[in-house]
């Protein structure tokens, strides 16, 4: 896939030498994973390194270090989270340049030798060094690095890179996996912490494409919904999961659903689902205040005692299991030393969008079935987060070539910024114009959550809804009207005049401050000397401080 650019006119004007550039050697356009070089000034930098065969980065990066004056082949390495497709080729990298620095939150940096089990532990050095969250940190003259939380896994964090010279900053942000929605084990990333950084280039993951999804509880209860009624159906249910993240994530919704709880059932975890638990328990004090309080109560994980119970898988437990039962697993497990055990019928649950390769001679033993509960934004939140930086450019990485295709095409991002969804190996120029205007976001969709509680609807918006003007006037008579537009609901704010328009019984004229009411207003013009608005034709529904009833207009009926 080629580097797709849309270059609009307000470039031309003014356009400098490229101070920055991007060079990927992994976009993760499958499951390659992510590995970016950014070039700023003098200064390069390094970002994640998820490649699971590091030589021809090795090789490059030595070549680009005999051109240059430095041994390093880059300044330093940052680390986004410690997922494999981030982080996996890190050990390698650091065997071959054990002097290349390599930076990552403090919670990453304790979560990534989980990408090195199968490794003797004394192969395995600590050679990450920890980053404050929040906290710019200034690595080389002018060249500055903050990390961000971004969501998605416990130390997860976006990274802002500024690069300032005699003339101007240049900001680049690169995203790692981010995901805005608050998960039960990590909060999601907050829109307000990135506002009002003037940023040149943002570098976004684009997972899940343009496709939009449902609230994450409904996701929750979907899937809950699901493992229910496998097991009322006495069928026991297996989940091959990432070892970090979506793992704990069930194993927290299992565990609080309350389809679930005081349940007489065993949830076992296996493999290195297992040790991603311990890693966990090891960072509870990095986790969300709610998760830390729900600790104090009862153990996060191992939980032999409260139904339902949750227990650590022993190799030699897996043939005699009681059905049903759930299991959590490692994705890269062989499944059939479950499905085989001869414990009854099995529904399989993978997460969305993985290549499931089964043998059909299992389906004998197993129903396969896939889920969503999303680790990533959705399209709806990629944009947002885009719209809230409105850099210059935006360089989509971390999804299908199509889906990210999706993306790139988007008009309301094409005719504000210039995309880049560039290939493996594709230098990325980052040409930035000095005369360049911010472009305004478009409108916004805001989410808010809904409550019901017995007959009372509750409706919660975020206060970016209240800092618009027309917040004003928005229901300024504390009314709404709803109604329903095909499977949309449409909330509208109810004015003074359509409330005196009305021929409801509920609202009289009496009801309202306004000149319709008011004892100055004849003919629709008013006599009020005190009043500004005095010898103006009014609407009706207008009002001023002169206001005064006009007590005998309304007799009470
Ligand atoms: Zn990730
Ligand atoms: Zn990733």
């Amino acid at each position: 896939m080629s580097d797709r650019l849309s270059v609009s006119s307000r470039f031309d004007a003014g356009e400098t030498a490229s101070e920055l550039e991007c060079l990927p050697f992994g976009v993760h356009h499958d499951d390659e994973g992510v590995c970016l070089l950014v070039r700023m000034g003098p200064h390069r930098i390094l970002l994640d390194c998820g490649l699971a065969d590091v030589s021809t980065l090795v090789q490059e990066l030595k070549k680009s270090a005999r051109r240059g004056s430095s041994p390093e082949p880059a300044d330093f390495v940052l680390v986004s989270h410690a997922h494999p497709d981030h982080a996996r080729g890190l050990l390698a990298l650091h065997k071959a340049f054990p002097l290349l620095p390599i930076y990552a939150s403090e919670v990453t940096s304790k979560l990534l030798p989980l990408n090195w089990l199968e490794q003797p532990p004394q192969e395995v050095p600590s050679f990450c060094q920890a980053l404050p969250l929040r906290s710019p940190v200034e690595f080389k003259d002018g060249l500055v690095a903050e990390i961000i939380p971004g969501g998605h896994l416990p130390g997860a964090v976006a990274i802002l890179l500024t690069y300032t010279t005699k003339e101007r900053s240049y900001r680049l942000l690169y995203t790692g996996d981010f995901f805005l929605s608050n998960s039960r084990l990590v909060e999601g990333l907050r829109l307000e912490e990135l506002r009002g950084i003037e940023l040149d280039v943002l570098i976004i993951e684009g997972s899940y494409g343009t496709s939009r999804h449902p609230h994450r509880r409904t996701q929750e209860n979907q899937l809950a919904e699901r493992i229910n009624r496998a097991i009322a159906e006495r069928c026991s249910v297996l989940l091959p999961t990432p070892a970090l993240g979506l793992g704990q994530e069930l194993l927290m919704l299992l565990r609080s659903h309350h389809y679930f709880t005081g349940r007489d059932l065993d949830i076992w975890v296996d493999g290195s689902v297992a040790v991603g638990c311990d890693a966990y328990l090891e960072l509870l004090s990095h986790l969300p205040p709610s998760v830390q309080n729900f600790a104090r109560h009862q153990p996060l994980f191992w939980d032999e005692r409260i139904r339902p119970r949750v227990r650590r898988m022993q190799p030699e437990q897996r043939p005699d299991v009681s059905n049903p039962c759930i299991i959590l697993t490692d994705s890269t497990a062989d499944l059939n030393e479950y499905w085989q055990n001869g414990t009854g019928y099995w529904l399989t649950l993978f997460p969305e969008k993985t290549n499931i390769k089964i043998n059909d001679q299992y389906s004998r033993v197993t129903t396969v079935e896939t889920y969503l509960l999303a680790q990533h934004s959705d399209g709806p939140g990629t944009t947002q987060l885009i719209h809230n930086l409105r850099p210059q450019h935006v360089i989509f990485v971390h999804g299908s070539p199509a889906y990210l295709a999706d993306l790139t095409s988007l008009e309301e991002l094409q005719n504000r910024y210039h995309l880049h969804s560039p290939a493996a190996g594709t230098l990325v120029e980052l040409p930035i114009g000095e005369t360049f205007l911010q472009p305004a976001a478009p409108e916004t969709n805001y989410e808010g959550e809904l409550t019901e509680l017995g007959t009372v609807v509750t409706i919660t918006l975020p206060d970016a809804i209240t800092a618009d003007p027309r917040w004003r006037h928005f229901a300024d008579t504390g009314l709404i009207e709803a109604k329903w537009q095909g499977e949309d609901l449409v909330l509208r704010g109810l004015s003074q005049r359509e409330l005196l328009n009305q021929n409801s019984d509920r609202f009289t004229w009496s009801d309202i401050d306004c000149c319709g009411t008011c004892r100055h207003q004849r003919g629709q013009r008013c006599w009020n000397p005190a009043s500004p608005l005095y010898n103006f034709k009014v609407t009706l529904e207008g009002y001023c401080p002169a206001f005064e009833r006009n007590i005998e207009k309304n007799p009470e009926s």
